[in-house]
C-alpha cells in the first residue's frame, strides 16, 4: 500500500466526529483532559508518539460523534499549538482548521500566582501575553508571573 493511501484510510476510519492531528508528542492525555474524555459514550482512538511523514513525532486523537466547542479549542491551542482539527461527516473531511496561538490569551486559564489580583474575588478576566510560542510561555498581564506548559497542563 502506498503511503498516501494509508494516510487516506487513517483519516477516513471514523464516520462522524473530529480528528485532532499534529498534537505535540506525548501530550494527547492533556488534550483528553481538556475535552473531559474518556467518557462512557464516546469512542476514542489515541495514537501517541507516532512518526509523521516529516519524521517528527506527534500524537493523534480521533473522537467519534463529537465536535469541539470554541472554549475547548481555546484551551487546546495552549497544549498543542501546531495541531490541526479535522471535522469528519459521513467519512469526509468537511472542515479542516489549523490552530494558531494568538499573542494574547484572555479568560481561558487562571494565573498560577495565588496572590494575583485575577485570583481575588474581583470580577477580573485573566489575561496573558504569549512570551514564547515554542515552547509555550505565557506572562500574566496583572502580576507578570510566567507559566510554562507544565503549569498550564496542571489546570486541565
Ligand atoms: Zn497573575
Amino acid at each position: 500500500m502506498k503511503v498516501t493511501e494509508k494516510k487516506h484510510l487513517k483519516v477516513k476510519s471514523i464516520k462522524n466526529g473530529t480528528v485532532i492531528d499534529h498534537i505535540t508528542a506525548n501530550r494527547a492525555l492533556s488534550v483528553l483532559n481538556i475535552l473531559n474524555l474518556p467518557d462512557e459514550d464516546t469512542s476514542l482512538t489515541v495514537a501517541m508518539n507516532v512518526e509523521s511523514p516529516d519524521m517528527s513525532r506527534k500524537d493523534i486523537v480521533k473522537i467519534e460523534n463529537r465536535e469541539l466547542s470554541q472554549d475547548e479549542v481555546d484551551k487546546l491551542v495552549l497544549i498543542a499549538p501546531n495541531a490541526t482539527i479535522n471535522i469528519i461527516r459521513d467519512y469526509e473531511i468537511t472542515r479542516k482548521a489549523r490552530l494558531e496561538l494568538k499573542d494574547e490569551i484572555s479568560d481561558v486559564i487562571t494565573c498560577s500566582n495565588p496572590n494575583c489580583i485575577s485570583n481575588s474575588n474581583e470580577p477580573i478576566k485573566t489575561k496573558f501575553y504569549v512570551q514564547s510560542k515554542k515552547p509555550v510561555i505565557l506572562r500574566c498581564h496583572f502580576c507578570e508571573r510566567t507559566m510554562d506548559l507544565d503549569d498550564i497542563e496542571e489546570q486541565f
